[in-house]
């Protein structure tokens, strides 16, 4: 049979766990049969992420930069537990802590519809994606407890000896310090992933921060947001018929709840962290969330949004059977592959990209769903363990 050919790879980042399997599984029935796959592969399954002290992961990152697009497999994050399990030389960071690190950039989250999955919210008829900057912050803040009376202020050292100071408190007892801080070149980059993803999607975006009580910090992303927008996006963006919205937080979440979706929302990295779960989980599962890393050099990095689905792989490991959604996996690689097809000019290629999530899209909307989805539809729906969900995509692709 014609298979579609790739002229240049994607890298491809295996992974642990049931995720692992799913793996295989889709590249089989799902790809391997209509596509010559053109892949550079790196394991980052546990065992070789320890063999290799980690350094696979650097790899994998940097080999996103030279290539452009990758696609990863959920990956355990060690803790104490997977130390001793796997017997780890050490407890290895977190592979997308890492792979952030290198790729720097803004993640993008979106749920994946189907009209028989109604979303928690009545209004919402189109997803609502949530780009959420991945640096800084309270993530990398500075915390003191206070044991007891005394001043405190905040102090910045320039390499020339210069001082900047503010007083932050004078306690009468016990309290709390903390400090954080972001840099102007992550938020500039923050800010071009989010205005280009956009631009790229043709959809709305909006921005919003606490900028009325945070006059200095919050205010400074408002500012560059603006900046950047006006001296760079804001003519194609018109051209594109697409806005660029700024609004207060409180603001925001208010007209989210009664909007009917459809655009992409910008957050600070805390405030993307929460909300993403709370839009995500009332648009219905995790295993139908979407993830992709948009660095400001260009490079796309693609996976799903759940984790290695351990207590899944548990039951397999003891021969029983599993019904993981492979949804947002799949979704990983049809955005990998359209993303390759459309920097190629491999229309073949992305257009069967496209075809294999609706193929998908309407397995799901037939009623035949695994487990996690049934829960969700009710009595129309038919579950089916994980390979003859992924048998009748084929069926219905083929
Ligand atoms: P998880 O793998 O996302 O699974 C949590 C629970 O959510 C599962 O037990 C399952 O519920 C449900 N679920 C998630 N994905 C599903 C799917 N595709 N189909 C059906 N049900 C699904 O999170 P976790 O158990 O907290 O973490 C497991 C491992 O994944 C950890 O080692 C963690 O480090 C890693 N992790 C990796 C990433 C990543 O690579 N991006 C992200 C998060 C976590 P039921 O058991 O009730 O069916
Ligand atoms: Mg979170």
């Amino acid at each position: 049979m014609y298979k579609i050919p790739m002229a240049h790879p994607i890298v491809e980042m295996d992974g642990d766990e049931m995720t692992r399997i799913l793996w295989r599984q889709i590249r089989q029935e799902l790809l391997e049969p209509f596509v010559e796959l053109n892949t550079e592969y790196y394991d980052l399954g546990l065992k070789h992420r320890d063999e290799t002290d980690d350094q696979v992961t650097v790899e994998a990152a940097q080999a996103t930069l030279r290539l452009g697009v990758a696609v990863k497999c959920a990956t355990i994050t060690p803790n104490a537990q997977r130390v001793e399990e796997y017997g780890l030389k050490e407890m290895w960071k977190s592979p997308n802590a890492t792979i952030r690190a290198i790729l720097d950039g803004t993640v993008f989250r979106a749920p994946i519809l189907a009209a028989n999955i109604q979303p928690a919210v009545r209004t919402w008829k189109k997803p609502i994606t949530i780009a959420r900057h991945a640096y800084g912050d309270v993530y990398k803040a500075s915390e003191i407890r206070v044991p007891g009376p005394g001043h405190a202020e905040l102090t910045f050292t320039g390499e020339d000896g210069a001082v900047i100071s503010a007083p932050v408190h004078d306690f009468k007892g016990p309290g709390l310090l903390q400090a954080m801080h972001n840099t102007e070149a992550s938020i500039r980059a923050f800010a071009h992933s989010c205005f280009r993803y956009a631009l790229e999607t043709g959809q709305d975006l909006w921005f919003s921060t606490k900028d009325t009580i945070s006059k200095t910090y919050d205010q400074s992303f408002k500012l560059i947001f603006q900046e950047i927008y006006d001296a760079d996006y804001r003519a194609a963006f018109e051209e594109k018929g697409i806005t660029y919205f700024y609004t207060l937080i409180d603001d925001a979440v208010a007209r989210v709840i009664r909007s009917e979706g459809g655009f992409v929302w910008a957050l600070k990295n805390y405030d993307g962290d929460v909300m993403s779960d709370m839009v995500s989980t009332a648009f219905g599962s995790l295993a139908m969330m979407t993830s992709v890393l948009v660095s400001p050099s260009g490079a796309f990095e693609y996976e799903a949004a759940h984790g290695t689905v351990t207590r899944h792989y548990y039951r397999h490991l003891k021969g029983e059977e599993t019904s993981t959604n492979p949804m947002a996996t799949i979704f990983a690689w049809t955005g990998a592959l359209k993303k390759r097809g459309e920097l190629d000019g491999n229309e073949a290629l992305a257009s069967f990209a496209t075809r294999l999530e609706e193929a998908c899209i309407a397995t799901v909307e037939s009623g035949c769903v695994t487990r996690d989805l049934a829960a969700l539809i009710g009595p129309a729906a038919r579950a089916v363990n994980t390979m003859d969900f992924l048998r009748e995509i084929r069926a219905r692709l083929a």
